[in-house]
């Protein structure tokens, strides 16, 4: 059995992984899966929202509808095995979870049985789509810790930032089936998890990038290069020209709901709308709240330059 390569992205939410993820899908090999932890909750109507990328229900999708029944006992109905799953994850894959599963491994039972679940559904994807690179924007840092530990998987692991304030500013206004979020809250749940994904980088420095997603806008089709070179693929099937790719149907669960765009795709350049419409207060939250990592990941909250990057960050903007 050859090794299959998970490129998994990790930090949080609205920090730019579906649009990654989607452009990855087109490189030749390469598959993206979306936010596979919540393909459980999302298919049996527990999630948010039920459907595939490609626009099915995930029960009906030609990828998910052989991948669902993977792991599932004789007898036990998809809903009962989907709510094992599920009560499995909240109690060892959380994002608090991390450090423990970095320094424990598959400390017991319950976790041997999610890592080896997850092991047969990573390989099943491959089997059903030819891909050798499964792309997972799940970004939760203890499932991220995880796939360390499933064997005939090598991980590599992109940790994606993206400026708390632009992240508040995305979280102020539900998004079809996302709801909306505080800057505070938004803010405390960027520096947890980007917290916890440190740890992983730190575990793992060989295999582990940090990307700012405000780089990624700045230079699409060299960062993607990059990404490529990263985990050892060919970046001439790099799909990015100037800003542009193609995106073709994908099946991803869940994430930013402009995942079921396809075609002549623009990656626009950086949305600074934050800049105008947070408040203060939320400003202030916001890059109160996300120290000490908010300097480490080069932003700055200047009252003159009204925070723009870094020279360091590649944005130049
Ligand atoms: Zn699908």
């Amino acid at each position: 059995m050859t090794d299959l390569t998970v490129l998994c992205v990790t930090g949080w939410c609205r920090n730019g992984s579906t649009i990654i993820g989607n452009v990855l899908n087109e490189v030749p090999g390469f598959f993206h899966v979306g936010e596979l932890h919540f393909l459980w909750k999302n298919s049996t109507g527990r999630g948010v929202n039920g459907l595939c990328g490609c626009g099915a229900p995930l029960t009906d999708c030609d990828i998910w509808s052989h991948v669902l029944p993977v792991g599932r006992p004789a007898g036990v109905s998809a809903d009962a095995h989907a709510a094992t799953v599920i009560d499995r994850q909240g109690s060892r894959v959380r994002t608090r979870h991390t450090w423990r599963v970095l320094r424990r491994g598959l400390h017991d039972g319950r976790i041997r049985a999610h890592a080896d679940l997850m092991g047969r559904v990573y390989r099943a994807v491959a089997e059903r789509t030819g891909a050798h690179t499964i792309v997972d924007t799940t970004k939760i840092p203890g499932e991220a810790a995880l796939l360390a530990h499933l064997p005939g998987i090598t991980p590599y692991y992109v940790h994606l930032v993206r400026d708390p304030r632009a992240v508040a500013h995305s979280w102020r206004e539900p998004k079809e089936y996302v709801y909306a979020m505080s800057a505070a809250r938004s803010t405390a749940y960027w520096h947890g998890f980007n917290l916890a994904s440190a740890a992983i980088t730190r575990r793992f420095p060989d295999r582990s990038t940090l990307l700012r997603y405000e780089s990624f806008i700045a230079d699409p089709a060299g960062v993607v290069d990059a990404l490529l070179r990263f985990c050892g693929a060919d970046p001439a099937g790099n799909p990015v020209h100037g800003r542009t790719v193609e995106l073709g149907a994908n099946h991803t669960v869940t994430g930013n709901p402009d995942r079921f765009r396809t075609g002549a795709t623009t990656i626009r350049a950086a949305d600074d709308s934050w800049r105008r419409t947070l408040s203060r207060a939320d400003r202030l939250a916001a890059t109160a709240l996300a120290e000490p990592l908010f300097t480490r990941y080069g932003y700055r909250s200047a009252s003159t330059g009204a925070g723009r990057l870094s020279p360091t960050s590649g944005a130049g903007r």
